[in-house]
């Protein structure tokens, strides 16, 4: 499964896998809560932790063509969002890198 460790997040408000509860990233890192996902709202952040990614993929989103790969939980298998690998509009550089996580599918723990 390629499951080799698993990591702990320690600041104080954290975003957990809503299904095993597993930590998935840190509020200090969402870099925009005005995104889109699949299910809804969806948060951009500059890291996430416990996630496995999918094949790489060519998807039109609202704001343009990206390759992108899924993001699932490296506990759960739970799809969790997606992280964007390439940009190909020079306004949407900066998403390169990062990765969504969609607000469905999380748990807020400690605040
Ligand atoms: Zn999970």
């Amino acid at each position: 499964m390629g499951r080799l460790f698993t990591e702990s997040l320690t600041g104080p408000r954290i975003f957990k896998c809503k299904s095993c509860k597993m930590d998935s990233a840190s509020r200090d890192d969402i870099v925009s809560k005005n995104f889109q996902g699949r299910f809804g709202r969806a948060y951009l952040f500059r890291s996430v932790v416990n996630v496995s990614l999918g094949p790489t993929e060519e998807r039109v989103l609202i704001s343009g063509l990206h390759t992108v790969k899924d993001l699932h939980c490296s506990s759960c298998q739970q799809l969790l969002g997606w992280k964007y690998e390439k940009a190909y509009e020079e306004s949407q550089k900066y998403k390169e890198g990062m990765y969504i996580l969609e607000k469905e599918r999380m748990l807020k723990s400690g605040w």
